[in-house]
């Protein structure tokens, strides 16, 4: 098959057993790959009432026709399961080089099942799996886990996706880390990784697929290169990162503050901002996998409390660690970012928890001999550190926050529940809904809970005409909730489109549905159009939310967090705050689902799930 590598596969390590399946071409064509044929296989083997961190849950890594070629941000990889810490399916995405490196080793997905009786580590290269022991691993942090094994095999180009001690320990917040600190963080997978006894997954792979118009195929990527070159979106993310955000958004109060409470800290926003860190720690590194935009960053600290050499932070951590922590030392937010990743936890909604637990401190919910002494209080880092240990540790406190602010919420009581800003129990990213109304939306209905990464709506606010090509033209101002139904749509429809190739999200910078569909023709020899390309993204969207309709998922839970409709006082959302009822009544009737928050039989039979309709509604009526 023409842009794959032709093979899924399966391992199974409750029976130790590793076959090859061939991929389902049909499979292929309406869902691309990535995210969208990870759905498309958790929907057919996963029941929607199975426990998350039970044998019978499975969890697969997938990549795309894009993956390992010359496309600038063909690096990526998805994971689809469904998730301990939402109770319904979720996708991550993750840069680096696994995910080039499976493709090459032979496979589009890797469908791990089952549990092992003792820890092991899988080690997939060029068609070969050995399932290895991982006693002598367990234990280790998940950046030393990475070495341990490239000595153990005696090759240091073998890239490893492994869990922490956060992981092995079943923390709800806990994520896979590979290639250096590189992380599909969200919903709690590392607690499946650790419930199967699953260390690490090895790969290593130099072989070739076939790419069905080379010259076409080719000549595309020189063109998106080089406007990757030219681009002065992707300038500024090149040299300064997704830090920038802090840097260019706080006056508009896009940067959550202290729990969400507040719209405005220039300074404090300033100090963790990509400036900052290029004119302080930012040493030069690699990007991802044949990657040209280069957004990730390298931190070197020489010295004092927080002395590291490694991956720095992204946007998401700097606010949900900083900002939200009322933090705004950028050295010791770049050190909790490293501990992080050792342990195998989420940034995000470590960040978010700790945020939540500073505030119950405040008000009493939280005691000092909970915390094991520490006093949790607001823009102490000492205390975050500390937090941070506890979660990746499991202990004290963490054994609470680790589990995430919905479930510390309810452990809590008292009015705990108004302030853990969540939804469907995923800790919020951080742009801040009362500034970008469609990301009210965006988290309201997202399908894995609140999320930025499906459907980056801001980028088409305040724009004239967004999506000329999905007829999204027009203006679709700043603090106006109507009308933001169809960008919050359209929105999800691309980046499920963009998570399925596999694309680098920060590509449609610069590249529009058309450039998309180019590229998928020349990959894969099946004739994609921009519309067509709307219709993948429709189909994977409405699958993913009738699993989720299965999990029990209906319009009661698309809601935003009380806190995140509380108008602050300053900055540029002051007073502002969206109307969801306006924005979720458009998004039900533009993406055709009934006001209970189903897609429509109607919907499913016009994307050719015929089979989720009958799921969803029961046999057709003649
Ligand atoms: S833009 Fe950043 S995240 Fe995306 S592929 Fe490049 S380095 Fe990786």
């Amino acid at each position: 098959m023409d842009g794959y590598a032709g093979k899924v596969l399966r391992v199974n390590l409750t029976t130790r057993e590793c076959t090859e399946e061939p991929l389902n071409p049909k499979y292929a064509r309406d869902y691309l790959g990535g995210t969208g044929l990870g759905v498309r296989m958790i929907y057919d083997e996963v029941p929607p009432a199975t426990d998350p961190l039970s044998p019978e849950n499975k969890i697969v890594f997938a990549v795309g026709p894009v993956t390992a070629t010359n496309y600038t941000s063909g690096a990526r990889y998805q994971i689809v399961f469904k998730s301990p810490l939402t109770g319904i399916l979720c996708d991550a995405s993750s840069g680096g080089y696994w995910g080039a490196d499976l493709k090459r080793a032979g496979y589009d997905a890797l469908i791990v099942e089952g549990a092992a009786d003792d820890p092991v580590y899988l080690w997939v290269h060029n068609g070969k799996t050995e399932i290895r022991p991982a006693t002598h691993l367990w234990g280790q942090d998940a950046l030393k886990v990475q070495e341990s094994i490239q000595r153990e095999i005696g090759d240091e180009r073998i890239r490893v996706a492994c869990i922490g001690p956060a992981g092995e320990r079943k923390v709800l917040l806990s994520c896979i880390i590979n290639d250096e600190g590189r992380a599909p963080g969200r919903g709690g997978n590392g607690a499946i990784l650790g419930s199967k006894n699953l260390k690490a997954i090895a790969v290593r792979g130099n072989g070739n697929f076939p790419i069905h118009d080379l010259t076409a195929y080719n000549a595309l990527c020189k063109r998106i290169a080089k406007d990757n070159a030219t681009s002065p979106a992707v300038a500024a993310m090149r040299e300064y990162g997704t830090a920038q955000v802090l840097d260019n958004l706080w006056a508009m109060g896009d940067i959550p503050i202290k729990n969400w409470q507040l719209g405005l800290w220039e300074e404090g926003c300033k100090n963790l901002g990509g400036k900052k860190m290029k004119e302080t720690i930012l040493v030069p590194h690699t990007a991802c996998y044949r990657c040209t935009l280069g957004c990730s960053r390298w931190v070197k600290i020489e010295e004092g409390p927080y002395k590291m050499d490694g991956p720095g932070p992204e946007y998401e951590t700097l606010a949900a660690m900083g900002t939200m922590c009322l933090i705004d030392d950028l050295n010791a937010v770049s050190f909790a970012n490293d501990l992080c990743n050792r342990y195998g936890i989420d940034t995000i909604s470590t960040g978010v928890a700790i945020a939540f637990g500073m505030e119950a401190y405040e008000k009493g919910l939280i005691k000092k001999e909970d915390t094991g002494g520490i006093e949790l209080k607001w823009g102490d880092a000492q205390a975050m550190i500390a937090m941070t240990h506890q979660i990746g540790k499991n202990e004290k406190l963490g054994t609470i926050l680790g589990q995430g602010v919905k479930r510390a919420a309810e452990k809590l009581g008292g009015d705990a529940w108004k302030f853990a800003v969540h939804v469907k129990g995923m800790e919020s990213p951080m742009h801040d809904p009362r500034t970008f109304y469609s990301m009210g939306l965006t988290y309201a209905v997202g399908p894995r809970g609140a999320c930025h990464l499906h459907g980056h709506s801001p980028l088409w606010e305040n724009v004239q005409d967004p999506l000329p090509e999905w007829d999204l033209k027009g203006m679709y101002p700043l603090h106006v909730s109507k009308g933001k139904g169809i960008v919050v749509k359209l929105s999800q429809d691309l980046t499920a489109v963009v998570n399925s190739m596999v694309s680098c999200y920060f590509l449609t910078f610069i590249l529009k549905p058309s450039d998309l569909a180019a590229l998928l023709t020349a990959a894969t020899g099946t004739k994609y159009t921009a519309k067509g390309l709307l219709k993948v993204g429709e189909r994977i969207m409405a699958l993913h939310r009738a699993y989720n309709n299965r999990c029990g998922i209906t319009r009661k839970d698309d809601v935003l967090a009380p806190r995140q409709l509380e108008p602050t006082k300053e900055g540029g959302n002051a007073g502002k705050v969206p109307d969801m009822e306006v924005m979720l009544k458009e998004f039900y009737k533009v993406s055709g689902w009934t006001p209970s928050g189903k897609p429509s039989r109607k919907t499913l039979e016009s994307l050719g799930l015929r089979d989720v309709a009958k799921d969803l509604y029961g046999p057709k009526r003649k």
